[in-house]
């Protein structure tokens, strides 16, 4: 009973949520608030419990040890309340040179990941590009336009249900993963990958991070070849500007950088 009277005052927030306009890290107008924040990381940290559930983690405490460094070195340029959001990590036993970032903070890295990032500054190229769709509210705006009220609704349902006690599995067997069922690890638009782009080689660039590392990243990753594309190399009809664009920010942020490590901010992840 409990249970339900949670998922009926869910639901009357939701249909009290109004959509609303805000400006993105790049100046781009965007329509959010289909799901409030506040749900939203809910959703991450649901999706990102159910990832470790199904995937195991790495024992390589080394290998754990420099991404938690490269990750928390981007999150502390990040403004101060996405800084508090309470990031977490987890470094995925997986050969899918891959990664992601969910709404609330939780970061997932796949070991694959070293075969095409092969020091920090390209390491930080895909985890700044990661939090750089987060801090965008990127998963907000996509849920915003793809959902209806009912589907947000539908999940929220599910979340709640499997709050008390139904747990993870059972969620996953009444009809796809909160992951699947929420899109929060689809590819963003051209639009999306772009500005996380834009936002993540600034975070480098801020941290001390050579920007160029996601120029070299990409081309290693290019080189590697293979038919699955990971997220931070998807969605774009024009590769090759994909990659003008970073080259010319990379040279842009070259200032940006050199003050950071001026600073002191001189990464040593490894
Ligand atoms: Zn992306």
């Amino acid at each position: 009973m409990k249970a339900k009277a949670l998922v009926l005052s869910i639901a009357i927030t939701i249909a009290l949520t109004a959509c609303a306009t805000t400006t993105s890290p790049t100046g781009r107008t965007q329509v959010i608030g289909g799901v409030s924040e506040a749900q939203l990381a809910q959703l991450g940290a649901k999706a990102f419990e159910e990832a470790k559930a199904k995937t195991p983690q790495s024992r390589d405490s080394r290998q754990t040890t420099y991404v938690r460094c490269v990750v928390t070195s981007i999150v502390r340029e990040l403004p101060t309340d996405w800084q508090r959001l309470g990031w977490d990590v987890a470094l995925f036993e997986d050969k899918d040179a891959n990664a992601f970032a969910l709404p609330g903070g939780k970061v997932g890295v796949y070991t694959g990941i070293f075969t095409v990032a092969r020091n920090q500054d390209q390491l930080a190229g895909v985890i700044a590009h990661e939090i750089g769709h987060v801090v965008s509210r990127h998963h907000n705006e996509r849920i915003t336009r793809q959902m209806g009220a009912s589907g947000v609704l539908q999940i929220l349902s599910g979340l709640a249900g499997s709050r008390y006690g139904e747990g993870v599995g059972n969620v996953v067997g009444q009809g796809g993963s909160i992951i699947a069922q929420t899109g929060l690890l689809l590819p963003g638009s051209r639009v999306q990958e772009s500005e996380a782009d834009v936002v993540g080689q600034q975070l480098m660039a801020r941290a001390g991070y050579d920007p160029n590392g996601a120029v070299t990243l990409w081309q290693n990753m290019a080189a590697a070849g293979g038919t699955r594309q990971p997220e931070w190399l998807s969605t774009h009809p024009d590769p090759a500007s994909r990659l003008r664009e970073l080259q010319q920010r990379a040279d842009g942020l070259r200032p940006t950088m050199l003050a950071a490590r001026n600073a002191g901010k001189v990464p040593r992840c490894q």
